[in-house]
């Protein structure tokens, strides 16, 4: 399945002579939106095939992929558990919007301290899980496995030959690993980390052998979920202008960065930018009730 490109109009691209269009990814579903729907798909499928009844993974409170997870095992009549980041969680869990939708979705959760989450990938933590819950299909937190970068590498079609470079959000780096798999050699694989940290680049060597990307790692601002009054005036403008959502987190990064690198002149005239929607819109509601509390402007 393709989805659509839209062309986006904005001063600062006839300015600099660049066009940008955008890979409509979000627009898969609003909950199970854009790449966790890729990286679920394969995954899924590995479940039904080895007869397993229990999706397990794990993630924070505002976690994309947990919402997506639940809602693609209650569609193909799965069960799923989520393993989320944070004790305190265990009586506030339903005023957040993330976990309340994975809720309604037949999510169970276990809540566990930050050190424990540290330790998840143990041996004795997946016996202690095995103990708990029996059997289950585990995907990792963010979704990133060999099955995930499958599904992601269908994200780029034969009709996105012309793009010279193409742009996605990185978080653990599955998505822009399976884009560059797919990609042309002449393109340019464009990465935004969503927060700071060295490691990524070794993530995503693991799951790509090609060497046509980059990462752009100033845009995180401060790190994950950490915005600015600056990063929400973006997506508010870039939303007034163009009538296409971004999410705080992610794609709203990506995008500023895309113009930040515009108005810098990185691309030379006349290239054809490409940047991937990756969703994550279920996320604004959460992100308005963090920014109302800090008394910050909130993304319409
Ligand atoms: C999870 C997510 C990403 C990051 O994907 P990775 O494969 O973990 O790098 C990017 N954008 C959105 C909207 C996401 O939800």
């Amino acid at each position: 399945m393709q989805t659509e490109n839209q062309p986006v109009e904005h001063p600062i691209l006839s300015e600099k002579q660049v066009s940008l269009s955008i890979k409509r990814e979000d627009l898969i579903h609003s909950l199970i939106s854009g790449n966790k729907y890729r990286k679920l798909k394969y995954n899924i499928k590995a479940a039904k095939e080895q007869k397993q009844s229990v999706i397990l993974t794990y993630g924070g409170a505002y976690s994309n992929h947990i919402a997506a997870t639940a809602f693609a095992a209650h569609s193909n009549n799965l069960r799923s558990i989520g393993i989320i980041r944070g004790e305190e969680l265990v009586n506030l869990w339903h005023e957040n919007d993330t976990l309340k939708l994975a809720h309604e979705h037949g999510m169970r959760f276990k809540f566990i301290s930050r050190t424990a989450y540290r330790e998840k990938t143990s041996p004795s933590f997946k016996k202690e899980l095995k103990h708990e819950f029996g059997d289950f299909y585990e995907i990792p937190e963010g979704g990133s496995n060999t099955l995930a970068i499958r599904g992601c590498e269908e994200i780029l079609g034969n009709l996105d030959e012309s793009f010279d470079v193409v742009c996605c959000a990185v978080g653990t780096g599955g998505t822009i690993a399976g884009i560059t798999n797919s990609s042309y050699q002449h393109q340019k694989i464009l990465g935004f980390p969503a927060l700071k940290g060295d490691f990524l680049k070794e993530d995503i060597r693991n799951f790509t052998t090609k060497e046509n990307w980059e990462l752009h790692s100033d845009y995180h601002f401060g790190g994950y979920a950490k915005v600015s009054d600056s990063l929400i005036h973006f997506i508010n403008d870039f939303k007034q202008q163009t009538q296409i959502p971004l999410d705080p987190v992610y794609t709203g990064k990506m995008v500023f960065g895309i113009f930040d690198l515009i108005q810098m002149d990185y691309f030379k005239p006349n290239t054809k930018i490409l940047a991937i929607h990756t969703g994550g819109l279920q996320g604004i509601a959460g992100m308005n009730k963090q920014l109302i509390k800090k008394r910050l402007p909130q993304i319409l």
